[in-house]
């Protein structure tokens, strides 16, 4: 099998790109399921205190970068990154970190150009109640439990 992604370096730094034309739905590839209890710029949050994060700093999960319009997003019940649409090869692969994200360990100042851009991403917790619905459907099960309580 053709190898799917590659990491390249691009203006942010390494980036996960397609190596391929991946299918909407498709799995680009599966997180470790290495949890720990630490935030840091690189983890996924599944619970309170609970993160994803890789043992390996070469892992492909380490380098997706964020974009207010991912092509890319979580499935949590198998802990996939799947395509959201048709990824052309060379196209960087990206994921709303705010789908993963109730409180970022690393804010920053989002220059993704989609239209839809937040400008300054914090994460979800931060978003207003209209950006928040908008989400909704592609949060991790931990960001919908907290949207239940409020
Ligand atoms: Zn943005």
């Amino acid at each position: 099998m053709a190898k799917k992604i590659t990491i390249k370096e691009s203006i942010k730094g390494k980036s996960l790109f397609a190596a391929q034309e991946i299918a909407k739905g498709e799995i680009i590839f599966a997180f470790e399921r290495h949890f720990t209890g630490t935030r840091t710029k690189t983890s996924m949050q599944i619970g309170e205190n609970l993160h994803q994060e890789s043992t390996d700093p070469d892992s492909a999960e380490n380098f997706i970068n964020h974009s207010c319009g991912p092509n890319a997003f979580v499935e949590f019940s198998d802990l996939t990154l799947r395509a959201l649409q048709t990824i052309l090869p060379d196209e960087e692969i990206t994921l709303n970190y705010c789908t993963t994200e109730w409180v970022s360990a690393a804010p920053f100042q989002c220059k993704c150009g989609s239209k839809n851009c937040i400008g300054y991403f914090s994460g979800f917790s931060f978003l207003s109640k209209e950006q928040q619905k908008k989400l909704e459907p592609l949060v991790s099960p931990f960001i919908k439990k907290k949207l239940a309580k409020n």
